[in-house]
């Protein structure tokens, strides 16, 4: 019998990328386009489904079969259906039958996911959390995304169309406004748009001095990158953001940890690469709130697999699904 493959998919804001796996968890080939293009919607699916071809076609050279695809995607989505919802990561998207034209154009299954629980689903089978039991996971992107695991198994609540939302964990009633329409919430605190929010608003306070920091936001080319570059020069403003980002994390562990008796957590996304500058606020934070768990006992890892976590998981998902 041919080797069985997978094709984990990760669509991104700026590209998608298409990865042959095996059921090892090795990546064997990856393919990128671009999300956003003059096309619309349905050039976008027929260039993805262009690039899982090559895929297959790739497979079957090297004497192997795909077995299905996984999709790991930012947003709301109708699994059953293989319909996004709304990603806002593809705006042109919405209500759009994304799994069903995959399915179709390539003959195989198509399962998708919340972009989280792929990234969760690739830790925990060949990252971080392959030898723990149960684990929070948050990705700090532009917004924050959560997945729980518990006996190594992804928690999946009761399929209310979400789950695990911990970036829309109140930590602040009295906080920010959240994208969500709540206020307050993780988010606001701990991710990229909190970031540059945090930079705008101390702008309009007359906080933000002269400065690095002060030229990029007024040349409107900001990102959370060069807040870190600024907040590890010295810059006061950009510090105080990432202490606010580790005191929010450290809150909501602190609470998770208390309520589900766990004792474990994995950080992704771009910005916990900014990790040497809230690691040392969250820890204080947990320290001050908990009061079950005796801070030395907190595990608080990085993702070990960064941005293939999500190309990984999205494998994992459809080999769970058709195994
Ligand atoms: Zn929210």
């Amino acid at each position: 019998m041919k080797k069985r493959l997978f094709i984990g998919i990760d669509v991104g804001g700026t590209n998608m990328r298409a990865a042959l796996v095996d059921d090892a968890g090795s990546i064997l080939h990856v393919e990128r386009i671009a999300t956003r293009s003059s096309g619309g919607a349905e050039d976008t699916s027929r260039r993805l489904i262009d690039a899982c071809r090559s895929l297959v076609a790739r497979a079957s050279k090297g004497g192997a079969r795909v077995a299905a695809v996984g999709m790991g995607v930012a947003g709301k989505i109708d699994a059953r259906q293989g319909l996004l919802i709304f990603s806002p990561n593809m705006p042109a998207m919405r209500n759009y039958p994304l799994g069903v034209e995959l399915r179709d154009g390539l003959g195989l299954p198509v399962f998708m996911e919340n972009d989280a629980n792929v990234f969760g689903l690739g830790e925990n089978w060949v990252g971080s959390g392959r030898n723990v039991d149960n684990w929070i996971g948050l990705t700090l992107g532009t917004g924050v995304g959560g997945c729980i695991f518990f006996h190594s198994r992804l928690w999946e609540g009761d399929h209310l169309g979400f789950v695990a939302e911990i970036g829309h964990l109140v930590v602040h009633p009295e906080g920010p406004a959240c994208a969500c329409g709540s206020q307050g919430c993780l988010e606001t605190h701990a991710s990229a748009t909190a970031l540059l929010k945090g930079v705008e608003n101390a702008a309009q306070n007359g906080a933000l001095l002269e400065g690095p920091l002060f030229d990029r936001w007024r040349q409107q080319s900001l990102n959370a990158e060069m807040i870190y570059q600024c907040a590890s020069a010295g810059d006061e403003t950009a510090l105080k953001l990432f202490r606010r980002m580790g005191w929010a994390l450290g809150l909501a562990l602190s609470n998770l940890f208390t309520v589900l008796g766990i004792r474990h957590a994995i950080l992704g996304g771009g910005v916990s690469a900014s990790w040497d500058l809230f690691i040392g606020p969250l820890r204080d934070s947990f320290t001050r709130y908990t009061r079950f768990l005796s801070p030395e006992e907190m595990v608080v890892m990085k993702s070990s697999l960064g941005d293939n976590a999500a190309l990984l998981g999205a494998a994992r998902h459809a080999m769970d699904q058709v195994s």
